[in-house]
C-alpha cells in the first residue's frame, strides 16, 4: 500500500549551500520532487527558466499572487520569491515526497499551512565558512555579504521552529542526513498507518 508524501522545507542561510544539498539529493533520489519557485529576479549565467525557477515579470507575480496562487511568498532580498500551489499539491495528492526550498518567511508561512510539514534547517559548520562561502560565490558587494551574514544571525534566533538541522560540512554528509529524515518521517506513526490497518482489519 503506498504512503502518503510528505512536505519537506529546507531552509537556512544565503550561502549555506541548500540548493547544493538539494540538486544532489535529487540527483540519487529522483522520486523526489522538488518545487520549482517564481521569482523576479533576474536570471544569472546558466539558469533555465522553469528549470531553475519561473522567471517572472513583477506584474505577471503580482498576478499570481492576486489569484491566490501561492502557497506562500516572501521578499527576498530584493525580489519576489514564491511557491506555485497547483504542482506542490498536485505531487503530494499522487502520494509523492516533496521538497521546498525556500527563505525562512515562507517557510512560516508553510507552517501555518501545513502543520505536519517537515522543517529542516541548514546550518553552516562556522560563520567562518558560510562568509567564505558567500565571498568565494563572488555575487556579492562587501555591503551584501554583511547584509547576508546580519541576516543569518537573525534567521538563527528562529531554529527552534524547525523539526531538524543538518550542519552542512561536507555534500554526502548533509545529503545522507537528509535522506534519514525523509525515510524517518515517512515511517512516522500518522494517518495514513490508521487507513492501512483499517484495511488489515477487514481482511480478518
Ligand atoms: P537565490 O536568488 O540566491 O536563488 O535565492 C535567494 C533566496 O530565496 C534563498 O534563500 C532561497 O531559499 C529563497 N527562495 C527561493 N525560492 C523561494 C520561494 O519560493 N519562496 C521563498 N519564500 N523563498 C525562496
Amino acid at each position: 500500500m503506498k504512503k502518503k508524501g510528505s512536505l519537506f522545507v529546507v531552509c537556512g542561510p544565503s550561502g549555506v549551500g541548500k540548493g547544493t544539498v538539494c540538486k544532489e539529493l535529487l540527483r540519487v533520489r529522483p522520486e523526489i520532487k522538488l518545487s520549482i519557485s517564481a521569482t523576479t529576479r533576474e536570471r544569472r549565467k546558466g539558469e533555465i527558466d522553469g528549470v531553475n525557477y519561473y522567471f517572472l515579470k513583477r506584474n505577471k507575480f503580482e498576478q499570481m499572487i492576486e489569484n491566490d496562487e501561492f502557497l506562500e511568498y516572501a521578499k527576498v532580498y530584493d525580489n519576489l520569491y514564491g511557491t506555485p500551489k497547483k504542482y506542490v499539491l498536485e505531487e503530494l495528492n499522487k502520494g509523492n515526497d516533496i521538497i521546498l526550498e525556500i527563505d525562512p518567511q515562507g517557510a512560516m508561512q508553510i507552517k501555518e499551512k501545513f502543520s505536519d510539514g517537515i522543517f529542516v534547517f541548514l546550518l553552516p559548520p562556522s560563520m567562518e565558512v558560510l562568509r567564505n562561502r558567500i565571498i568565494e560565490r563572488g555575487r556579492d558587494s562587501k555591503e551584501n555579504i554583511k547584509k547576508r551574514l546580519k541576516c543569518a544571525y537573525e534567521e538563527f534566533d528562529f531554529i527552534r521552529e524547525y523539526d531538524y538541522y543538518i550542519i552542512n560540512d561536507d555534500l554526502s554528509g548533509a545529503v545522507n542526513s537528509l535522506i534519514a529524515i525523509i525515510e524517518a518521517e515517512g515511517c512516522r506513526v500518522k494517518g495514513d498507518v490508521l487507513e492501512i490497518i483499517r484495511k488489515y482489519k477487514e481482511e480478518i
